[in-house]
């Protein structure tokens, strides 16, 4: 059982088996949204997701994708396509234990901005790994 939740503790959640992926995603719309310049996301099961306190605020940065929030800190927590039920991600950041799943890969290069280097060696790529990002 992993948990984590928002900045202000208003929304905790629990994840009830382990990531199926871990990345972190450079493209533009999760720039925008965070305030951040990356934006790092695991993959679960959606069965093995579960909100235990407080009620999130849905937000459709996308036709067909639903992004959800803190309503009180801003904090970004999960993004799901309404098209794939297959999978839900969770902003890796708002776990109690980040380091629990390091990312495998970059997606999204082709967002980018100038001045984001990393010197990890890590798979990059130009789009999604999964073409689902
Ligand atoms: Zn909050
Ligand atoms: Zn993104």
């Amino acid at each position: 059982m992993f948990e984590g939740g928002c900045h202000c503790g208003a929304i905790r959640y629990a994840l009830s088996a382990a990531p199926t992926g871990s990345m972190i995603c450079h493209c533009a719309t999760c720039r925008r949204i965070s305030g951040a310049p990356i934006v790092a996301w695991i993959s679960i099961d959606p069965d093995a997701f579960a909100i235990t306190k407080g009620k999130p605020t849905h937000y459709a940065s996308s036709p067909g994708i639903s992004r959800q929030f803190c309503g009180a800190c801003g904090a970004q927590l999960t993004y799901a396509r309404d098209d794939d039920d297959s999978f839900l991600d969770v902003a890796t950041a708002t776990l109690d234990d980040p380091n629990a799943f390091p990312p495998t890969h970059h997606s999204w290069l082709s967002d980018d901005l100038a001045w984001v280097e990393f010197g990890d060696g890590l798979p990059t790529f130009p789009k999604g790994r999964y073409d689902r990002d």
